[in-house]
C-alpha cells in the first residue's frame, strides 16, 4: 500500500501547485484600490467619476484624474440599482458613464467553471491512481497462475554431453532423446511414437540437472526449467494453473524440453499423509498427468524429470505413456571419479604432483557435486596460503573437509581429553588394523573436524556395490575399538564414544532386520518402514512381526554387538604396546598419516 498513499500525496500535490499557480497569475494582475460601493456612490454624486465598467460583480472605476478603482457588487443585482439603493439620482448614475463588459470565456473559464471543478479533478486523479494501484495487484493475481518457468535458450555457454563426465550408459540412453528432438518428423513419418517423459533417478548431486541441460543443448532446443516445489504456492490451486501455463508454453515452442526438477515435490504418492486427500499437490500433480496424456507425442515436447526419491513416486507417473523411459545416474566409480575430477580441474592451476587419480581412489562415494566442491575447497585452500598453484596437500585435506567437516584447531582440549582422544582413536585404528575385512586405514587425528573431536579415516580399497556379512562384523568391532581402548587404559569411558555406538547398533539391527543376516531368524526381513509426511519427514515402522520374534531380534542385536566388543577386547588386550604407541605418537604429533601408521607395524 506504500506506493498508493504516495502517489496520492503525489496528486495533491498537484493540485495544489495548480491553484497556487492560478490565484498567482490572478494577483499579478495591476491591482487597482478597493473602494466600497458607499464611496463609489459619493465619487459619483461629486462628479469624479469618469467611466465605470461593470464585469459580472467586479465594477472598475476609471477617475476624471484617471485612477482606477475597484468596487464589488451583488453579480445578481445591477450597478445601476445597486447605486439607486445608495439614494443617487438617475441623471447622476447617468454620469457615470456604465458600461456592462462580457466576461471573456477564458476568464469565465478560469474565474467560474475551473474552481468549482478542481475538486472534481482531485477526486478523478486520486481515483485514477486508485484504480491503476488494484490493476498492479490483480495483474499479479493473474501472474500467480503462470509457471514462471525458466526458459534457457541459446545461451553462450551451452552444456553438451562433453561436460557431463562418465555416465555413460545414461548419455547412451538420453542421445536417442536428442535424435526426437532434432528431427521429430523422421521418426513420425515411420509411425513411431516419440517418448514423452524421461525420469532421471540419482542421489543427490549425481549430475541430473546438468544432464537435462546437456540434452537441450545437443538437441539445440529450447529448455524450460521449473522446480517441483516452485509449482506450489501458499494458494489451492495455483500448482494445478502453473502447470496449465507450462505446457502451454512449451506447446508453442515445440520442439522443446519441459525439465521439471526434484518431482517428488509434487510426484508423491497419492493418499499417503495427512490433511485430506485433496491437497495442493494431488491437483498438481493430477494436472501433470493430465497434460502429459493431452498432448499430440509428436510434436516434440519431451518432459524430463529428475528425483533423487523415486521410491515415493506416485506409480501413475511411471506409466507407460508418461515416464516410461527412465534413466539411472550411479555415484561415479573411480574411473569416472577420474574423469569427472579431470574435468572440474580444467581451469585450475595444479602443481605437478598432484595426482588426480590418487584422489579418485580416496573418494569412494562421492557424488560429481562433492567432487567438484572438493576442487574448489582445494583452489580455496591454495589461495588462503597465497600459492600461486593448487598442490597435493590441498587437495588432501578438503577431502577431509567435504568428509568431515573443517578442522576446528582452535578446539581446545585440555591435556586429560587430549590423552582420552588419543586412545580412542588409536583403539579405531589399531582394531581396523588387526581385522582382515575392515577398510584400510588412510589417516588417524586427535584434530577436531566437524562434530568429531578426533577422526580415524578408513577408506575402501575399490568401489563396491555389495557387501558382505562378515564386513559389517569386522566394522562393528572397528566402531567399538575406541570404546574398548578407553574402557581398557582409563577404566572407564566417556561421551565420546556414543556416535560410535549407535552407529554399531545401527549395523547390527539392519543385518538382523533387513539383510536376513541373522544366524538365529535367516534370511527373513522384519518391519515394513513407510514414510509419512507429517510436521516433516518421519519414517514410520509398521511392526509385521510377534511379541517374541522381537525378543528374538532384539537378543541377536545383543549378541551380535557383544560380539564385536569381545573381538576388539582381544585385540586392543593383545596388541597393547601398539595402542601405546600410536596414543603417543597422536600426542606428539596429532595426525598420523597412511604410510607412517603402516610403519609402526613394520617394526
Ligand atoms: P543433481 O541435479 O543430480 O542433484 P547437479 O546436476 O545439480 O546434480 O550437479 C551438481 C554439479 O555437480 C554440477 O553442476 C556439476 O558441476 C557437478 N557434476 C555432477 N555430476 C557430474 C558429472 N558426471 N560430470 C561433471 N560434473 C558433474
Ligand atoms: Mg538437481
Ligand atoms: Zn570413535
Amino acid at each position: 500500500m506504500k506506493p498508493l498513499s504516495k502517489n496520492i500525496i503525489l496528486a495533491i500535490i498537484t493540485v495544489l501547485l495548480v491553484s497556487a499557480i492560478f490565484s498567482s497569475v490572478s494577483l499579478n494582475t495591476t491591482k487597482p484600490e478597493e473602494i466600497s460601493l458607499a464611496k463609489l456612490s459619493e465619487e459619483i454624486e461629486n462628479g469624479l467619476v469618469a467611466s465605470t465598467t461593470v464585469e459580472g460583480s467586479d465594477v472598475l472605476v476609471k477617475l476624471k484624474d484617471s485612477t482606477e478603482q475597484k468596487a464589488r457588487k451583488d453579480a445578481s443585482v445591477s450597478l445601476e440599482s445597486a447605486l439607486s439603493d445608495y439614494g443617487l439620482a438617475s441623471e447622476n448614475i447617468r454620469a457615470a458613464n456604465i458600461s456592462i463588459k462580457d466576461r471573456g470565456a477564458r476568464s469565465y473559464f478560469l474565474g467560474v467553471i475551473l474552481p468549482s471543478l478542481l475538486p472534481l479533478f482531485l477526486l478523478i486523479i486520486i481515483f485514477w491512481f486508485m484504480i491503476r494501484q488494484m490493476q498492479g495487484v490483480n495483474n499479479r493475481a493473474m501472474s500467480f497462475g503462470m509457471s514462471g518457468a525458466r526458459e534457457i535458450k541459446d545461451t553462450k555457454q551451452k552444456v553438451t554431453f562433453k561436460d557431463v563426465a562418465g555416465s555413460k550408459e545414461a548419455k547412451e540412453e538420453l542421445q536417442e532423446v536428442v535424435e526426437f528432438l532434432k528431427n521429430p518428423k523422421k521418426f513420425s513419418d515411420l509411425g513411431a511414437k516419440l517418448p514423452k517423459g524421461v525420469l532421471m533417478m540419482g542421489r543427490p548431486g549425481t549430475g541430473k540437472t546438468l544432464m537435462a541441460r546437456a540434452i537441450a543443448g545437443e538437441a539445440g532446443v529450447p529448455f524450460f526449467h521449473m522446480s517441483g516445489s516452485e509449482f506450489v504456492e501458499m494458494f489451492v490451486g495455483v500448482g494445478a494453473s502453473r502447470v496449465r501455463d507450462l505446457f502451454t508454453r512449451a506447446k508453442k515452442s515445440a520442439p522443446c524440453i519441459v525439465f521439471v526438477d526434484e518431482i517428488d515435490a509434487v510426484g508423491r504418492q497419492r493418499g499417503t499423509g495427512l490433511g485430506g486427500g485433496h491437497d495442493e499437490r494431488e491437483q498438481t500433480l493430477n494436472q501433470i498427468l493430465v497434460e502429459m496424456d493431452g498432448f499430440d507425442p509428436n510434436i516434440g515436447v519431451i518432459v524430463i524429470a529428475a528425483t533423487n526419491r523415486p521410491d515415493v513416486l506416485d506409480p501413475a507417473l511411471l506409466r507407460p505413456g508418461r515416464f516410461d523411459r527412465r534413466v539411472i545416474l550411479d555415484l561415479p566409480d573411480i574411473n569416472e571419479r577420474e574423469e569427472i575430477l579431470n574435468l572440474h580441474a580444467k581451469n585450475k592451476p595444479f602443481n605437478a604432483e598432484v595426482n588426480l587419480r590418487r584422489v579418485a581412489e580416496r573418494t569412494p562415494g562421492f557424488s560429481g557435486a562433492d567432487l567438484m566442491n572438493l576442487l574448489n575447497e582445494a583452489a580455496i585452500r591454495a589461495a588462503r596460503f597465497d600459492r600461486k598453484q593448487i598442490n597435493q596437500e590441498d587437495v588432501l585435506d578438503s577431502i577431509e573437509k567435504v568428509l568431515l567437516g573443517p578442522e576446528r584447531k582452535s578446539f581446545v582440549m585440555n591435556k586429560e581429553e587430549k590423552k582420552i582422544t588419543a586412545y580412542h582413536e588409536a583403539g579405531h585404528a589399531l582394531v581396523a588394523k588387526m581385522l582382515p575385512n575392515a577398510d584400510p586405514v588412510h589417516k588417524v587425528s586427535i584434530i577436531a573436524r566437524g562434530s568429531a573431536g578426533g577422526y580415524t579415516l578408513k577408506l575402501p580399497t575399490e568401489d563396491r556395490r555389495l557387501h558382505k556379512r562378515a564386513e559389517f562384523i569386522d566394522d562393528m568391532a572397528v566402531m567399538l575399538g575406541g570404546f574398548v581402548a578407553e574402557k581398557e587404559t582409563f577404566g572407564d569411558v566417556t561421551t565420546g564414544a556414543s556416535d560410535d555406538l549407535r552407529k554399531c547398533t545401527h549395523i547390527a539391527r539392519e543385518l538382523v532386520m533387513r539383510y536376513g543376516m541373522s544366524e538365529e531368524l535367516g534370511p527373513q526381513v522384519f518391519g515394513e518402514s513407510q514414510e509419512m509426511v507429517f510436521l516433516g519427514r518421519e519414517i514410520h515402522e509398521q511392526r509385521n512381526y510377534s511379541e517374541k520374534t522381537a525378543e528374538t531380534i532384539d537378543q541377536e542385536v545383543k549378541n551380535l554387538v557383544s560380539s564385536a566388543m569381545e573381538t576388539a577386547r582381544d585385540i586392543i588386550k593383545k596388541e597393547k604396546n601398539y595402542l601405546d604407541t600410536i596414543a603417543n605418537i597422536l600426542l606428539e604429533k596429532e595426525t598420523i598419516e597412511k604410510d607412517d601408521f603402516e610403519a609402526i607395524f613394520a617394526w
